[in-house]
């Protein structure tokens, strides 16, 4: 990491430890947050540097997701799915629509959000439902979104729709919408468990985007998929989850050695050693598989080869159950006034809401049916 993103990375740290409570108590999206992440540059941390961003790499991105997830998950959540959109953008979106919006991501004007959930097909990521309309070069936008993170303050917004005159819903576009091309209008409340400051709510979106804002062509969503949104979501997801877990464990092991934990923590009790010891262990099994699985990425020459696939959708699945396993033992070992009462400052009963998402953002179930397949067609076992 650079110095300059040293500071814009604690800038957001600060301002995330700062509404943290309000805004999971509130289920409010963290606007201070994201405004120290205009300020400071970092939503422009991977926009590169020919368009005025840091250019920084997929590892940097790990790295920063990782620590801001120590602090807050969804603000690590909002992140990190802001710099998968860019991603998309950059390594499909034109030339025109590139120079539109990277710069002003990288001054900090555009914050991107993501909307592919549907209604009627759940989590499914390679169809869609909704149509759009072609018209001399316009496409025609009208879009329930069930669940779309930050979407009252994004700029932008990247949308599958199913390609105008398409024969089956997996002919998919991603279309880049500006906030100012589209009517927005919120169709409920966002109350969740946890991941309560993404404020993820339902929307409709119409409106009318010109030709040249579909990404990659009419039917290119599969290969972004494939190339830069699946790897970067189980990557990023699997980053900030960590972190998080990281982080409530290391803020148990401070209180514990403290004076006061001293007092509730025999350190010396085989009971509480086998216990710590577990937990560190999924921590560090998370670590090497998600730093594996940056290097396989990284060196692939093709992504959708079965093993890179195989591995990325194996570190999205294990790293939701293990971080999650990991911060409920944390709590165990907390016990109820730190593990289990929210006025704690340990903040591990947030992390165990929050964390409880991670197996359904994007259902494990689902990943696990796609590497069923996958390996069927890799008689050879060739490990990634
Ligand atoms: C905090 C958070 C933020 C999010 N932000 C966004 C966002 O900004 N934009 C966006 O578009 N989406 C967002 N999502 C949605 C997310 O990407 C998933 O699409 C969504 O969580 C899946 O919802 P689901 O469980 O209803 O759907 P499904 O994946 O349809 O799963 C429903 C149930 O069906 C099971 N199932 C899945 N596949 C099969 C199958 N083939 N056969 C049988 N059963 C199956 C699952 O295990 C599950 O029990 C967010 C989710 C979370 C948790």
């Amino acid at each position: 990491m650079t110095a300059e993103w040293v500071d814009a990375v604690e800038r957001v740290e600060a301002a995330a430890e700062a509404g943290r409570a309000d805004t999971d108590r509130s289920a409010q999206f963290p606007v201070e947050a994201l405004a120290a992440m205009r300020r400071s540059g970092l939503l422009g941390l991977t926009v590169p540097q020919r368009y005025g961003g840091f250019g920084a790499s997929l590892d940097d991105l790990v790295d920063v997701t990782e620590r801001l997830g120590r602090t807050d998950l969804s603000v690590a959540l909002v992140f990190t799915m802001h710099c998968q959109q860019v991603a998309a953008l950059d390594g499909y979106g034109g030339d025109k629509l590139r120079e539109e919006v990277l710069p002003a991501v990288a001054a900090g004007d555009v914050y991107l959000a993501s909307v592919t959930t549907e209604p009627g097909k759940g989590g499914h990521l390679l169809t869609s439902e909704s149509e759009v309309t072609e018209d001399e070069g316009v496409l025609r936008i009208d879009r329930d979104a069930p669940i779309v993170t930050g979407g009252l303050h994004a700029d932008g917004f990247l949308v599958t729709t199913r390609s105008p005159g398409a024969t089956a819903p997996s002919q998919v576009d991603l279309v880049y919408a500006g906030r100012d091309q589209l009517d927005l209008e919120v169709l409920g409340d966002w109350q969740p468990l946890g991941m309560r400051a993404t404020h993820s709510v339902p929307m409709r979106l119409r409106g009318a985007a010109p030709q040249w804002q579909v990404i990659g062509g009419h039917g290119a969503f599969r290969d972004i998929t494939t190339a830069v949104f699946g790897p970067l979501a189980h990557l990023g997801w699997s980053a900030a989850w960590l972190g998080t877990a990281a982080g409530a464990y290391s803020r148990l092991l401070r209180h514990a050695r403290g004076p006061a934990g001293r007092r509730q923590f025999d350190l010396t009790s085989e009971l509480v050693r086998l216990r710590l010891a577990g937990v560190r262990e999924r921590l560090d099994v998370v670590n090497a598989l998600l730093r594996h699985t940056l290097a396989v990425v990284r060196a692939a020459p093709d992504r959708s080869a079965p093993p890179v696939q195989l591995v990325l959708n194996t570190l999205k699945v294990r790293a939701a159950d293990e971080c999650f396993a990991a911060v409920h033992e944390t709590v165990e070992l907390a016990g109820l006034r730190h593990g289990y009462l929210t006025g704690s400052p340990l903040g591990l009963e947030q992390a165990f809401r929050d964390l409880r998402s991670a197996s359904l953002n994007y259902g494990n179930d689902r990943l696990r049916l796609a590497n069923g397949a996958l390996t069927a067609l890799d008689q050879g076992v060739r490990l990634a």
